[in-house]
């Protein structure tokens, strides 16, 4: 056997591609494995009639152009690629219970004054609770970040900011809603703090570390969000094209099946064709339920995995509806982002929030002229799609898709009458897609954890091995699995003497 590779990834996600090209820039040989035909995973696109869908993501953290956080700017720039990104004004409109109608500007004081506007005897607990998240996000978007598991660079960073560390340590086992319990008693209030949280941790304020909140409830009006011109699919597409600049290699079609571990090292893997690759390190970007119960043997899952489970479970996935509509069905204020729930008592239920998209209210060219893509998407278990025959399957995705357009005309009146394309994707879509166990957005804690102390890093219990994206640390999302991708790379780098 000879190592083919210096460094092999399984899965070229966003935190694959990232953790590939940081060490293809250092001049390590990596070879991509994607089993799809296209990179990108669930920042990944579709084109139909005309539209280009994005599969997931699409409201975009990491793309500011100050500070340390801006990870999908950095992650580009390693390469030598760059995308074009169109600024949102506006991170969410809110249209929750109660006529609760509200905008998170890019601007931070125009937030709190619409916010305040609302809940004015809280505007007080408002500011001390989300200047609290600024403290979070300027010890992180102080210092260059890379692996935790890192004990020189750690020391480093200690020593050029000691107390933007001690800081980062004070709140790394906090959750968000312990914070916000401190200084917010409106019970309603509460609920909108829970719905900031859920609409990207899947979890209430509660679950959700402060760390994370940190991060994007002030990034939000720090970097901002913005848009990659082309459509979300553009971030990976020049990923690669930076992978490959810097001589990485990537093969499309090519579905791992098999971790190869000889004496307790990871030390190559097996194609779906039989193909054998060997290298010096294996990275996988699929999730750790997949690495660990289908790449390796369920029996042989080593203790710290087993524990792992034990504290996180699967988030739900998504019923996912694009919409291709006529432009005149939305009013001309129409922001991008959008959250409706009508009954606080269904935000975590299936099918309960849903969450919009309009990408082409910043990027026209994702559509044909004089139409719009609405991608709204909800979550959905893969239970409730199980045992249907194909005709009562196909039957079931109607009756979803009729009753999410019906919610939505409350916000987008005609809309029925403005359809000109439509598609439907379920968690069974997400999972034959995507390669994500059940489809599953990524792990959530089963009970209440101490924040972000038990997410693990990108080392694992298997020698050789290492994980990436969003079932390591920091979780879900674009510029988290950035994170976890910088971190890799720096870990293996290091690992490899480079
Ligand atoms: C509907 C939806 C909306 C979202 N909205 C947002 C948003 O607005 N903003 C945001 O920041 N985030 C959003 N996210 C989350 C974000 O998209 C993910 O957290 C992130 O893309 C996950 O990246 P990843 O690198 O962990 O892995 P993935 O994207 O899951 O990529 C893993 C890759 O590995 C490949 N792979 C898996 N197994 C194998 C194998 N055995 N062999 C070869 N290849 C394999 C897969 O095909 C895939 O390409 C959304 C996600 C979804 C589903």
């Amino acid at each position: 056997m000879t190592n083919d590779y210096d460094v092999i990834v399984i899965g070229s996600g966003i935190g694959g591609l990232v953790t590939a090209t940081q060490l293809a820039a250092k001049g390590v040989k990596v070879l991509v494995l994607e089993r799809y035909l296209i990179p990108g995973g669930s920042a990944g696109y579709f084109e139909r009639e005309g539209y280009r869908f994005d599969v997931g993501a699409s409201m975009i953290f990491g793309f500011g152009k100050k500070g340390t956080t801006n990870l999908l700017t950095r992650a580009l720039d390693a390469v030598d690629v760059n995308l074009e990104t169109i600024a949102d004004p506006v991170q969410i409109h809110y249209h929750l219970p109660d006529g609760l109608d509200l905008k998170v500007h890019r601007d931070y004081e125009k937030f709190l004054d619409e916010l305040i506007a609302y809940f004015p005897h809280e505007a007080q607990g408002i500011r001390k609770f989300y200047d609290e998240c600024w403290k979070v996000f300027n010890c992180l978007n102080a210092m260059e970040l890379l692996s935790l598991e890192e004990p020189r660079y750690l020391m480093r960073v200690f020593f050029q900011h000691p107390m933007k560390c001690l800081g980062l340590v004070k709140y790394l086992p906090q959750n968000a809603g312990d914070v916000a319990r401190r200084y917010i008693k409106d019970p309603q209030l509460l609920k909108l703090i829970d719905m900031e949280c859920y609409c990207w941790s899947v979890v209430k304020a509660d679950e959700t570390p402060m760390i994370n909140a940190g991060m994007v409830f002030s990034d939000r009006h720090y970097g901002g969000i913005n848009y990659p011109k082309g459509g979300v699919g553009q971030i990976a597409q020049k990923l690669v094209e930076g992978l490959l600049k810097n001589r990485g290699e990537i093969q499309y079609k090519a579905r791992v099946t098999q971790i190869i571990i000889e004496n307790g090292k990871a030390i190559g893997v097996e194609l779906a064709n039989g193909k054998q690759y060997y290298a010096k390190r294996i990275v996988s970007n699929s999730t750790r339920w997949d690495t660990f119960e289908k790449l390796l043997s369920p029996e042989k899952m080593p203790p710290k995995e087993k524990r792992w489970q034990k504290r996180y479970q699967k988030s739900p996935s998504f019923l996912s509806l694009h919409l291709g509509v006529k432009a005149e069905v939305l009013p001309p204020t129409t922001e991008c982002h959008h959250i409706l729930l009508e009954d606080w008592d269904n935000m975590e239920s299936e099918q309960g929030t849903i969450f919009v998209s309009i990408p082409t209210l910043l990027d026209p060219s994702l559509a044909p002229e004089g139409h719009h893509i609405i991608h709204t998407f909800t979550p959905s278990w893969i239970d409730y799609w199980k045992e249907l025959s194909p005709k009562e399957y196909e039957e079931k995705k109607e009756m979803a898709a009729n009753r999410l357009i019906n919610r939505l005309e409350k916000i987008f009146p005609g809309l029925i009458n403005g359809l000109d394309y439509q598609e439907v994707g379920t968690p069974r879509t997400h999972r034959r897609f995507l390669g994500r166990s059940d489809g599953t957005y990524g792990p959530i804690p089963r009970y209440k954890l101490p924040g972000l102390l038990t997410m693990p890093f990108n080392q694992t219990a298997i020698s050789g091995l290492y994980c990436v994206g969003d079932s390591t640390f920091p979780g879900q999302g674009l510029n988290a699995v950035a994170f976890s991708g910088f971190a890799c790379g720096h870990r293996i780098a290091v690992d490899l003497g480079r």
